[in-house]
């Protein structure tokens, strides 16, 4: 055991671990009390460790040593006055940069440190990578990565913090800080004139101490004039000199200079040992926002990705909808080939392929939206419109915050209303939820295509783009309605978290949009089949042998008439035509068609005809039967693809006013069973439930019947 005892001292921001390690290292052997003369405990202990006695104390946690606080001036009255064998600098590795602020002035200190860069799991796991032994060479400082409430790393720590400490060598201290030019001209002016006074006291360092005159410190002035008497006045004179002087050339306060020179260099350290650190993100991340967020920028460009996704969603996914076409017309052929003629052949060919083939189709389009919402929510931009939305919000008296379940609304409403769970004010919440559902979800979009590509279309686009804008405009007209009605009072305000923009995985993203397109083809294995079977049981029954044998009758007749009268040319039209009015009367004999007749005047009004009001009504349980349903209903022969709908829709006699009626409709008028579901849930009240359902229909038949009257007016009938 060597004599000597050696002093070490933990130094480190607060929160650090200081104290942790503190007890890593002495355990139980240690004595509590308070600091000379003031209030801050002090810790000592006593441990026999690498053939020496070990005197550990553990400073007050600072940030700094400038001496602002009781701590600051303990901690570093202790390391000037008593001059531990070495500092060990207990180091936040993930808060790197405010802890390397106290590193910075500890070396200025001239002593001896040591790095423990102690949270080096808590670093890890956000991702922020440390190279260690750059920084030992960059500082010339031995380093040690250490996990305090593990044990991590506390051997190693000691060992290095008593090889230094007894070495003879004097700290090297490769690269300081270096101060701008003028800064540096005052210090040299300075160390020149304490060098010949104080040259051999221990306790004044002569760089350090002429950096606090500069910085004009009270207690290193006293300091000064307590080592030299009278001595220090003409050095005191001299630093008020070189203060004045840099505080006249750069018109800021000396300290203040230092302190973003401090900054900087840590700064640059930290470009030379973080590579992926959440701090370079969050600077990236403000870069970015200076841009996606500015003041006039953001929203058009927030403008601009909303339509870029709808652009995507349409036109890249128009090829696998080809496909898709393609195969459901194979399987329809397919079918009509291979069963024998009866009821099953029509089940399957009119009933399931006519009904689930008209919206499976769509798949690629709904994958592609959600792909897309994924991304915005994955980037970490959804916060941002969150954020750029705010003014917007606040008309309607709601937080920016309600835009994001209203965006995730695009693509499905369910998980839209359980996203307002992060709104903290019940009636936020519920006013949320409520005018949720106008933002068009991915289960409408094939209603819109079907009706704007039969009559609008070239402009089809931006016919379903204007639908989309409706539904916002309903929204916030709806909500600013309720916030002066329903819900009287101001919006609660909180605060707008802004996460760093992180590169999205994209695996992340597949499984996101993967997980919503399994959402989609589970309901046209089920809900949606269902539907089609349902809607074609019912189109079909009961059935009129009497038509059926008027029909078959006719056909005859016209096939016998063939290659005399009528060329084969007309008698395919004929035929056609025959069948078009026997399939018109006999679903008009149906149970769907006495339940068409019943609802017919409701619908009436705003231009759409008993089967439209079916496939409406049948909508109530998913958006997607609408489109099921219109599928089945105008089932034709063995031709399903959306062309032969859409031509049916046209032969139908509804016009372009009706066609946007009904797009109107569908866009405002009560929301899915399974949002009614989710509605009921989240509010907790069957009455919200029951509110939303009529409000909303309501709301979609007067909205509807204003559209289609204006659209005859305006020459669209
Ligand atoms: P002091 O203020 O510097 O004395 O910090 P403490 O020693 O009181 O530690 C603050 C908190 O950080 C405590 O809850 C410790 O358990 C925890 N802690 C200390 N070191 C580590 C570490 O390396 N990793 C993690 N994850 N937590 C730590
Ligand atoms: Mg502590």
């Amino acid at each position: 055991m060597s004599d000597k005892r050696l002093t070490i001292a933990l130094a480190g921001n607060p929160n650090s671990g200081k104290t942790t390690i503190f007890n890593a290292i002495t355990g139980t052997r240690q004595k509590v009390g308070n600091w000379p003369g003031v209030t801050v405990e002090k810790k000592e202990g006593l441990v026999d460790k690498f053939g020496h006695r070990l005197k550990i104390v553990d400073l007050p946690g600072t940030y700094s040593l400038t001496p602002f606080s009781i701590e600051e001036i303990v901690a570093r009255d202790f390391i000037l006055n008593e001059r531990p064998d070495v500092v060990i600098d207990i180091i936040d590795s993930s808060n790197l940069e405010r802890s390397l602020y106290l590193a910075v002035q500890l070396r200025e200190l001239g002593c001896k440190v040591v790095f423990a860069l102690n949270m080096a799991d808590q670093a890890r796991a956000r991702g922020i990578k440390i190279d260690g032994e750059k920084l030992s060479q960059l500082l010339g400082v031995p380093v040690v990565f250490t996990v305090g409430n593990k044990g991590q790393g506390i051997d190693e720590l000691l060992e290095k913090a008593v090889e230094l400490a007894v070495s003879d060598k004097a700290p090297e201290h490769r690269r300081n800080v270096k101060y701008n030019s003028e800064i540096e001209k005052a210090i040299e002016a300075l160390e020149k004139a304490l060098a010949p006074k104080c040259g051999q006291k221990e306790n004044v360092p002569l760089r350090w101490t002429a950096i606090k005159l500069i910085e004009d410190d009270r207690v290193a002035k006293e300091r000064l004039r307590a080592v030299l008497g009278k001595d220090a006045e003409p050095i005191l004179e001299e630093a008020r000199r070189q203060r004045d002087y840099i505080a006249g050339r750069y018109n800021e306060d000396p300290e203040i200079l230092t302190t973003d020179d401090r900054f900087g260099f840590i700064s640059g350290i930290i470009k030379e040992i973080v590579t992926t650190s959440s701090r370079q993100r969050v600077d990236m991340s403000r870069n970015i926002d200076l841009v996606l967020t500015n003041r006039f920028l953001g929203l058009p460009i927030f403008f601009f990705f909303i339509w870029a996704m709808f652009q995507l969603t349409f036109s890249l996914g128009e090829y696998p909808m080809g496909w898709l076409e393609t195969l459901v017309e194979g399987l329809a052929g397919l079918g009509a080939r291979i069963l024998p003629e009866g009821l099953l052949k029509d089940l399957v060919v009119d009933g399931v392929i006519a009904g689930v083939g008209a919206v499976i189709v769509f798949l690629p389009n709904i994958l592609i939206l959600f792909f897309c919402i994924a991304l915005f929510e994955d980037t970490g931009y959804m916060a941002r419109a969150a954020f750029l939305m705010d003014k917007i919000m606040h008309m309607i008296g709601l937080h920016g915050k309600s835009f994001i379940p209203m965006l995730m609304g695009f693509g499905c409403n369910v998980p839209a209303i359980m996203a307002t769970r992060t709104l903290e004010s019940r009636t936020d919440r519920i006013l949320t939820i409520l005018i949720t559902p106008f933002m068009s979800c991915s289960a409408k979009l094939p209603v819109y295509i079907v009706l704007a590509g039969a009559f609008f279309g070239a402009r089809a686009g931006s016919v379903i783009f204007g639908i989309y804008m409706a539904g916002i405009i309903l929204s916030v007209i709806s909500g600013r309605l309720f916030r002066s009605t329903l819900f009287r009072g101001a919006d609660a305000p909180f605060v707008m978290e802004l996460p760093p923009y992180r590169v999205p995985m994209l695996k992340s993203l597949v499984i996101h949009m993967w997980d919503r397109g399994k959402v989609f083809l589970r309901k046209m294995g089920g809900i949606i089949m269902i539907g089609s079977i349902i809607i074609w049981a019912l189109s079909n029954f009961p059935r009129d042998p009497a038509l059926q044998q008027e029909y078959e009758a006719r056909r005859a007749a016209l096939a016998a008439a063939s290659g005399q009268e009528v060329s084969p040319r007309d008698m395919e039209t004929e035929l056609d035509r025959l069948r078009r009015q026997y399939e018109a009367r006999r679903t008009a004999h149906s149970f769907i068609g006495r339940i068409g007749r019943a609802v017919a005047p409701v619908f009436e009004p705003i231009g759409v005809d008993w089967r439209g009001g079916v496939a409406l009504l049948s909508g109530f349980v998913a958006k997607e039967i609408v489109v099921s349903t219109l599928g089945v209903l105008h089932a034709v022969g063995d031709e399903h693809s959306r062309e032969a709908l859409q031509r049916s829709l046209r032969r139908s006699g509804m016009s372009a006013a009706g066609a946007l009626a009904m797009m109107v409709f569908v866009l405002l008028y009560l929301p899915c069973l399974a949002t009614v579901i989710a509605i009921r849930r989240e509010t907790g009240s069957t009455g919200w439930m029951v509110f939303s359902i009529c409000y909303n229909t309501a709301i979609a038949w007067i909205a509807a019947f204003v559209v289609y009257q204006a659209g005859k007016v305006c020459g669209l009938g």
